[in-house]
């Protein structure tokens, strides 16, 4: 039987396609990768099952995937090799200021799991991506402002090579790999086991959510991008525009929200401001109950769902989380605040009246700057410490497979909608890559971080095993790091 001498070894549990589970184990986040065909799934319990997939997989000349949580946008963490799943590899320890995440632990578990330690880390603002796609990207979250990109809290990572070799990286031990596995990309240099992090002491902080009439929908956006680069470091927020379906009588809404670290009166005080900023009084505003670390962003992320329904559906008994449609996105990262007729030019990208049955359109920003940008762009390989905000729209079709025109028209959507952000564009990220990427994406994403990066994986891969669409090359770039 196909890989009967690896699955005797695994302490984990390997998944053929002729098995009953292989539909649910072949899924990621995005429903349009359930048509590929792994050669098997191994859900892998320990370092030595990496390893042990790594050698395999390398002895048979078969590919390797590594995936963490799925939720790649353009299916990097699938493919027709062999797909290394690492949730199950998802502790959480806090030792002092220091805590160790496997590096296929959700979000949503890491918060709950650190609820009842004393500490909390940066997450993101979807509750099932796992730490090993995020962190090796950048990870930003609404903390990143005053703490910084979560990679930039990464103190040590232990990291399986492609050779079966396990290391540890840390600013002492292998510390280019540890450079590059801070933003240079997931499944490029090794599989990534465990990550240290230095915790964040955040205790307690504030939700909030503020919705704003479409008609007003420029102001708004105008108002918004200053109002987040103004504002101080304890305020994190994201801003999207959503279509009908989630407005009040079917008509698209915006959506300012996020999270305040700093005392509930500078918030509302920060949320009269934006109005005053924006020149219109929001449809609503909801400032939530100033609460611990754990629940607000619980709240924020998963809303009244208990943690076992927040995961994604089909992954536990009671997960309902949703899973996303065919979709085709573009984003970019930008380095200052959008004039009004910039702003007015990024909505008409999103035009409601473009809306095709049965299409979803969003235009999402998220506040950058702050404590990341407090950080020189070649200390890890996450390059645009300029950034103020990723800037970026996703088009989707349930339908996608009954409408053979879908794609090509979500396609086109998408292309017209990079055009009006790339005046504003300051380069791109690797967690937030667009469908279709211009030649040059190394340099995109990675800026001067580019020759650097490819230096380490010629050093740590040079057979290039670890590779997907966008992983860094190994060729030299330029006569210097030749
Ligand atoms: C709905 C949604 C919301 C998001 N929100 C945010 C957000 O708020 N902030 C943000 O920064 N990003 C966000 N992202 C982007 C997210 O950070 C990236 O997609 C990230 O790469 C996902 O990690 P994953 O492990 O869940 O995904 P996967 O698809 O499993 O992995 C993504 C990439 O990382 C590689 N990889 C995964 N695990 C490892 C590992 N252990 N070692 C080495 N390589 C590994 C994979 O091979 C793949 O190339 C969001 C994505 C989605 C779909």
């Amino acid at each position: 039987m196909r890989a009967a001498a690896l699955r005797d070894r695994l302490d984990g549990d390997l998944v053929l396609p002729d098995e009953g589970g292989f539909a649910l184990a072949r899924q990621l986040q995005n429903t349009e990768y359930d048509t590929i065909e792994p050669y098997a799934v191994a859900y892998c319990a320990s370092e030595e099952d990496v390893a042990l997939c790594v050698r395999y997989a390398r002895e048979r000349g078969v590919r390797l995937h590594v995936r963490g949580g799925g939720h790649s946008f353009n299916g990097w963490s699938t493919g027709e090799g062999l797909v290394v799943d690492l949730s199950r590899m998802n502790h959480v320890v806090a030792e002092g200021p220091v805590v160790r995440l496997g590096a296929g632990v959700q979000s949503l578990d890491a918060l709950d799991a650190l609820r009842t330690q004393g500490r909390q880390i940066v997450t993101g603002t979807f509750p099932t991506v796992a730490a090993g796609g995020f962190l090796t990207g950048g990870g930003i979250g609404w903390q990143t402002r005053k703490f910084g990109l979560g990679s930039d809290r990464v103190a040590a990572a232990r990291v399986v090579l492609a050779d079966g070799r396990t290391v540890r990286c840390s600013p002492t031990e292998e510390p280019d790999l540890y450079w590059a596995s801070r933003g240079g990309g997931g499944g490029t240099f090794g599989v990534v086991t465990e990550f240290e992090v230095r915790s964040i002491d955040a205790p307690a902080l504030t939700g909030f959510e503020t919705l704003w009439a479409y008609d007003d929908a420029v102001e708004v956006l105008t108002a918004w991008q200053e109002w987040a680069v103004d504002g101080p470091d304890e305020l994190g927020t994201s801003l999207v525009v959503l279509p009908g379906m989630f407005g009040p009588g079917g008509r698209p809404v915006v959506r300012v929200w996020g999270v305040h670290l700093g005392p509930d009166e500078a918030l509302r005080d920060g949320l009269d401001e934006l109005a005053e900023r924006a020149g219109c009084k929001p449809l609503s505003r909801t400032v939530a109950v100033r609460g611990g670390y754990a629940e607000v962003m619980h709240e924020a992320l998963c809303g009244s769902k208990s943690v076992s329904q927040c995961r994604r559906t089909g992954t536990g008994p009671e997960a309902e989380g949703h899973r996303h449609p065919y979709t085709r996105q573009t984003y970019r990262l930008t380095a200052r605040a959008a004039t009004r007729p910039e702003s007015a030019a990024l909505l008409d990208a999103w035009d409601p009246a473009l809306d095709a049955a049965g299409q979803e359109r969003y235009l999402l920003c998220m506040a950058l700057g702050g404590a990341a940008s407090r950080v020189p762009s070649g200390a890890t390989a996450y390059a645009h410490r300029d950034a103020r905000f990723l800037v970026g729209y996703q088009f989707a079709c349930r339908e996608a497979g009954a409408d053979p025109a879908a794609p090509a028209r979500l396609t086109s959507l998408a292309d017209r909608a990079a055009d009006a952000l790339t005046p504003l564009a300051c380069g791109s990220y690797i967690n937030f890559p667009s469908s279709r990427v211009g030649e040059d994406w190394e340099t995109e994403y990675f800026g001067a971080n580019r020759t650097r990066l490819r230096a380490v994986k010629r050093a740590y891969d040079p057979e290039d095993f670890f590779r997907h669409a966008q992983s860094i090359s190994r060729a030299p770039t330029t006569e210097v790091d030749s």
